[in-house]
């Protein structure tokens, strides 16, 4: 195989950034990019996809169907994604013509719950105690090592709480291995925490690394209901988190936004929950907050442009419109605020349709 392509030079005005997927993210970062000059063509399989409306090409096709995804790479001149679970083969294959981030090796690891925490510990990072699980026996075996509450996750395709089940019992571990039909799994402690947080941060083509303030995050039926910022974080746990993303972003030579979940446990201290290699929804308020958002951010990383100051220059509160909330947009369209949504074909229940942001003036850096 031959190597992996990088850029050489930025990519100018006029050219072309490629985005797999096509949902909210990639519309956010197609916005972004126009508003820099820069064109998009977004390659999804669902010809509703949100981002195809804002975008200047699309195609539709499967993330499998490598002779569509070979003529969509060589339309544009580097590629990034906005969904971390595209199969790494297929971001191989694209990093044989164009530039493409986060490449192969960040996806395999996020895109493994196993791997992505035994990483994260590797670099002196902690997280909850975790434990593989693939079979009924491994699973009670685990169950009496954690010797209390816990999370049993399946390594692969997890999100907003899918493939996830609370374990109190040796009966529950068994029986929820069985839902998710013996798909391999891990087990975790249940993190007792006071709060959870995130850090938004991007690290630019020449290793440059900048992060926004890390937001306090509520999480209702495990989809993000709102982000805060400033939180409850003390300063000196802010800088951490900032710090434990650039840890990561540096060990996987990451180009791009990448977000990083945090339990603020008790005590003070934090763990690392996982690790999602693209923009996010707890850094949708640096749309209104910052001189440079998340999205333009990324784009700036992944088009090799000098990474943005990510300053905040409010306290912002960014709340989802999930489902049936959708429905009253002429309310949140009277409401004070910025107002985002998503363009999306139909309602559904637990979908994130749009998302609302309010400012006020700055009380913390
Ligand atoms: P995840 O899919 O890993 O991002 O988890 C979704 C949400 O489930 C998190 O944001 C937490 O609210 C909750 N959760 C996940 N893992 C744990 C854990 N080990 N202990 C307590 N809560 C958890």
């Amino acid at each position: 195989m031959s190597a992996a392509k990088s850029l050489a030079a930025p990519i100018a005005p006029g050219g072309t950034v490629g985005i797999l997927g096509g949902g909210q993210l990639g519309r956010m970062l197609a916005l972004a990019a126009a508003q820099l000059g820069l064109r998009t063509h977004v390659y999804c399989h669902d010809p509703k996809a949100p981002a195809f409306q804002v975008s200047a090409a699309h195609t539709l096709g499967e993330f499998g169907d490598l002779p569509a995804i070979a003529k969509f790479a060589r339309a544009c001149d580097a590629v990034t994604l906005e969904f971390e679970n595209v199969p790494a083969a297929t971001v191989e294959h694209i990093a044989q013509l164009r530039p493409v981030n986060p490449g192969a090796r960040a996806l395999r690891i996020t895109q493994d719950r196993f791997e992505e925490k035994s990483f994260i510990q590797s670099l002196g990072l902690k997280t909850a105690r975790f434990f593989a699980v693939d079979t009924i026996l491994g699973a009670r075996d685990a169950f009496a090592k954690l010797g209390g509450r816990g999370v049993l996750k399946t390594r692969r395709m997890g999100y907003d709480g899918k493939g996830q089940a609370k374990i109190a019992s040796a009966g529950d571990v068994v029986g929820a291995l069985a839902s998710f039909n013996d798909a391999p799994s891990i087990l975790e402690a249940f993190a007792d925490f006071a709060f959870e947080a995130s850090v938004v941060a991007a690290r630019g083509i020449d290793g440059d690394f900048a992060a926004y303030d890390p937001p306090e995050n509520a999480h209702e039926h495990h989809i993000l209901r709102r982000s805060v910022v400033p939180g409850r974080l003390t300063t000196a746990q802010g800088e951490e988190a900032k710090a434990i993303a650039k840890t990561i972003a540096d060990a996987l030579g990451y180009v791009g936004v990448l977000a990083v979940e945090l339990f603020v446990m008790q005590d003070g201290s934090l763990l690392v929950n996982e690790i999602a290699p693209r923009v996010h929804n707890s850094g949708h308020w640096t749309i209104e907050a910052c001189a440079v958002s998340q999205f333009e951010q990324h784009i700036r990383a992944v088009a090799g442009w000098p990474l943005g100051d990510p300053g905040r220059h409010a306290d912002a509160v960014m709340e989802n419109i999930i489902g049936e909330e959708a429905a009253d947009w002429r309310a949140f369209s009277r409401r004070p605020g910025s107002l985002h949504l998503y363009g999306k074909a139909e309602i559904r229940a637990g979908r994130k349709m749009g998302h609302f942001t309010t400012l006020s003036p700055l009380t913390k850096r």
